[in-house]
């Protein structure tokens, strides 16, 4: 029977510590969300983003733009809130719809109010080992980690997926903590060869059911980034988590693994670009 590492609970425990540090501070940290286009997912992250920072103490606006706004009038706003000094965090929410260049957009933020780690400046920070930010899922990830005892250093760690957003950042993330990292994708020849490898198994694919007992050796950490509707509508994660959970020794469950360590590590990076303005 695996451990499960409880998502909710250790991302309570950081809103907690974060509180209490904003508490102490001069300056409230604030974030701007912006949001095109009326996309019922987006809405309901950006609201849930809003939420936290008022559960935190920091201060948060969200620009709502209507889906025909322009290129340059999106630019406009980020220009405006670069120069805010209220504002430390900027994060536009995605997907842009299509007629908005998502690659000008990011790389029009000012870096250091780029919360969410997507600027080419940012990921060539991590990319070297000298973040300001560390992108927000792969940071939760480190976070239930290290919060659940877990060691890195040393261990075989299978990545499967390699998108800017989770795979790539979680490899670079691991092998700083001195992992011999595996980064795998739909080329990857004998995916289930390579994953059962795997002492820390990562699985950022977007497909349920992906990750069966078969791809796993007993003892094995397995991480489920993946948010993904079952054949029965219910939210779940890549992995077969029945099958697998009495093979590993540690598992994050979906609901209430990764994904709650997301908007907690905003947060964190917000008070990090706060912390730096000072
Ligand atoms: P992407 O679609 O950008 O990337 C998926 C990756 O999976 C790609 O690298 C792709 O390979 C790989 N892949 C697809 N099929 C296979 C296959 N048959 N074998 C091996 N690899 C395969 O997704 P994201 O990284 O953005 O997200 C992944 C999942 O994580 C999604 O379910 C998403 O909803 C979730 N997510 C959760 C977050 C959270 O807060 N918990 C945050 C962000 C994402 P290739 O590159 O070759 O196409």
């Amino acid at each position: 029977m695996a451990k499960i590492i409880d998502g909710k609970a250790i991302s309570a425990q950081i809103r907690a510590e974060l509180r209490e540090e904003v508490s102490k501070m001069n300056t409230k940290p604030g974030l701007a969300v912006i949001l095109v286009g009326d996309d019922l997912a987006s809405h309901t992250y950006v609201r849930n983003k809003k939420a936290a920072c008022e559960e935190v103490g920091m201060y948060s606006e969200v620009h709502y733009l209507p889906g025909e706004t322009t290129e340059s009038e999106l630019l406009e706003l980020i220009e405006k809130l670069n120069r805010d000094e209220k504002i430390h965090g900027i994060l536009v929410q995605l997907p842009l719809p299509a007629h908005i260049n998502e690659s000008a957009v990011i790389k029009s933020i000012d870096p250091g109010k780029d919360v969410d780690c997507f600027h080419p400046y940012n990921v060539g920070r991590l990319t070297i080992g000298e973040p300001v930010f560390l992108p927000c899922t792969p940071a939760g990830i480190m976070e239930l980690l290290s919060r659940s005892g877990i060691e890195v250093a040393g261990k075989r760690c299978v990545v499967v997926g390699r998108s800017n957003i989770v795979g790539k950042p979680i490899a670079i993330m691991l092998l700083h903590a001195n992992g011999t990292v595996t980064v795998c994708h739909s080329k990857t020849k004998d995916l289930a060869e390579e994953c059962r490898r795997a002492e820390i198994l990562v699985s950022a694919v977007g497909r349920a059911g992906f990750i069966t007992a078969d791809m796993v050796s007993t003892g094995a950490v397995v991480i489920d980034v993946g948010i993904n509707r079952g054949p029965d509508g219910k939210l779940c994660g890549d992995v077969d988590f029945a099958a697998v959970e009495p093979k590993a020794s540690y598992i994050t469950p979906v609901p209430g693994g990764v994904g709650p360590m997301t908007i907690t590590m905003l947060l964190k990076n917000t008070l990090v670009a706060a912390k730096q303005r000072v």
